[in-house]
């Protein structure tokens, strides 16, 4: 503990601004955000420091703008294969819980041999790659 008590909060300081981890936790944050000045593209009012417009609340953080941006394409990326899902379910889908048992079992049969000519299938290609190798 010595050591601490011999340097002065000064030296403390300068030490942790030397570290250049420090630096980019707290130090050029600080040196961004005072220059983080941004035009309003909608009224040309100038912000510092704001995610949307004091003066008419337009969006201006190009983080947040590109977050939400992504967060819409997910959205629509998701809404876009639930359709794809509801419009065109497949034959085994469709017709598993069909109120015929026996096109229920007919269903489960096609849809078991086509399962074991997908694994059958499989198995050839991984054969063949392994011989190959
Ligand atoms: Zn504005």
């Amino acid at each position: 503990m010595q050591i601490f008590k011999r340097l002065s909060y000064d030296t403390v300081a300068n030490l942790f601004i030397q570290d250049t981890s420090f630096n980019r936790i707290f130090v050029f944050p600080l040196k961004r955000d005072m220059a983080n000045q941004i035009k309003c593209p909608n009224c040309g009012v100038y912000n510092t420091n704001e995610d949307y417009c004091t003066n008419c609340g337009t969006l201006l953080s190009y983080q947040k703008r590109r977050e939400l941006a992504f967060a819409q394409e997910e959205k629509d990326r998701k809404k876009r294969a639930q359709i794809q899902k509801e419009t065109s379910p497949s034959f085994y889908e469709k017709n598993k819980n069909h109120r015929f048992l026996v096109v229920r079992i007919f269903v489960k049969i096609i849809h078991s041999i086509w399962m074991a000519f997908m694994a059958i299938g499989m198995f050839i290609a991984w054969l063949v790659s392994a011989i190959a190798a």
